[in-house]
């Protein structure tokens, strides 16, 4: 489908609305049924309609129906967070005794999910390092319900294959989930090689403004029917209408954005290349990075998000020149239009800190909508300090 007959059109019906170009907000909790045949209808099948706002509600629709699109997917389920749609779908999918395989170092909420939550429920993972198809092949077995996968991820960027991962799952009966918001489908479209649920924290390119929490998870219909009727409709992580519609606002300007970000991205990882005091840059069309050809063949950009190692790192000299910045804000999250920096040894306390460790040194940067000579500047002048 067109990428701009889904930003502008899909799934606006106008003429419902006075001819408003903007969608309205339908800020309603519930929706009136005129004769009890209709409503003993809805409330035997919520999945078909309108009933109440903590399942699907007519400004949800319109995102539902973009983003679903944008995926190639069938269906999509909005949620109050990324991390729901995440949670919501692999509660819904898994049962006591199910085994999950998942990639090593995805995103943190992500990682407590299946470390600790799930074996409350008798739920066990195994975590394999997922860049060589054969480590996804040896850690299956006849109770893998579940290959999870990030790719890249948000710290180390490493990527899995994954068309072969979809055939391993396809041969064995086991479904596959991936975690896409880095690429967002602009540049990676999982769906396409054979991917079963695609999730993304629409907190990040998709909103884009950095003013909303939300997620999405897309898929086919019969899926989402069975995540929706149960785990989504129990759990009730739906998005609010007010939040969806900041969303389709967002949506509007996502091409332009994720191409600016992308170019600016680019002049400021050449010039940290060149930079004498820094080590390396991470991201996963670097040079250096050991599955380059299968980046560059499953994706089309990188957008804003790399991390750098700093030469001969210390947390003094991580600190000094993430305190030393004046522009690009230290803060969580990305995706937005703002600059942002977070510094791995942040969430790592004093004394665990090791400078030998490859993950304790990285420092992610998040590439925003300023120009590349505003973000240059200030790196330059916070290099300078150590
Ligand atoms: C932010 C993020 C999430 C979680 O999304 P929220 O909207 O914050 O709940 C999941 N995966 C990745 C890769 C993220 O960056």
């Amino acid at each position: 489908m067109d990428l701009s007959y889904i930003l502008n059109e899909l799934g606006e019906e106008r003429e419902n609305y006075f001819n408003a170009i903007a969608p309205p907000i339908i800020q309603t909790s519930n929706f009136k049924f005129n004769t009890v045949e209709d409503f003993r209808a809805a409330l035997a099948d919520e999945y078909q309609g309108n009933l109440y706002s903590r399942g699907f509600n007519p400004t949800i629709d319109i995102l539902r129906k973009k983003l679903a699109a944008l995926d190639g997917a069938e269906d999509a389920l909005v949620f109050s967070s990324g991390i729901a749609a995440i949670t919501v779908p692999v509660l819904a999918l898994l049962q006591s005794g199910d085994e999950v395989v998942c990639v090593e170092n995805p995103y943190s909420w992500t990682i407590k999910l299946f470390k600790e939550f799930l074996p409350k429920f008798g739920i066990t993972t195994t975590f394999v390092d997922g860049t060589d198809l054969s480590q996804i092949e040896n850690a299956i077995n006849h109770k893998t319900k579940l290959i999870y996968l990030e790719s890249p991820n948000t710290f180390s960027f490493d990527v899995q294959n994954l068309e072969g991962v979809s055939k391993i799952a396809k041969a064995n009966g086991i479904l596959t989930m991936i975690d896409n918001s880095y690429c967002s489908p602009l540049y990676q479209q999982p769906i396409a090689y054979g991917i079963d649920l695609v999730a993304q924290s629409a907190t990040k390119y998709l909103a884009g403004h950095s003013d909303v929490v939300a997620g999405v998870v897309t898929g086919k219909k019969e899926l989402l029917e069975k995540i929706f009727n149960k785990e989504y409709l129990n759990i009730g992580a739906a998005l609010a209408p007010q939040n969806a519609w900041l969303l389709l606002r967002g949506l509007r300007t996502l091409p332009i954005r994720l191409e600016k970000i992308s170019d600016t991205a680019d002049k400021v990882i050449a010039y940290l290349n060149a930079h004498p005091k820094v080590e390396r840059v991470l991201h996963p069309f670097s040079a250096t990075n050991k599955d380059l050809a299968l980046a560059k063949a499953q994706m089309k950009k990188c957008g804003g998000l790399f991390s750098i190692v700093l030469k001969d790192a210390d947390l003094l000299k991580i600190e000094t020149f993430c305190n030393g910045l004046k522009h690009i804000s230290m803060a969580v999250s990305w995706g937005g239009y703002e600059s942002l920096i977070i510094p791995a040894c942040a969430g790592i306390s004093k004394a665990d800190f090791d400078a030998n460790n490859n993950r304790h040194v990285l420092i992610r940067i998040y590439v925003g909508l300023e120009e590349a000579e505003y973000i240059i500047a200030d790196l330059e002048q916070a290099l300078s300090k150590i």
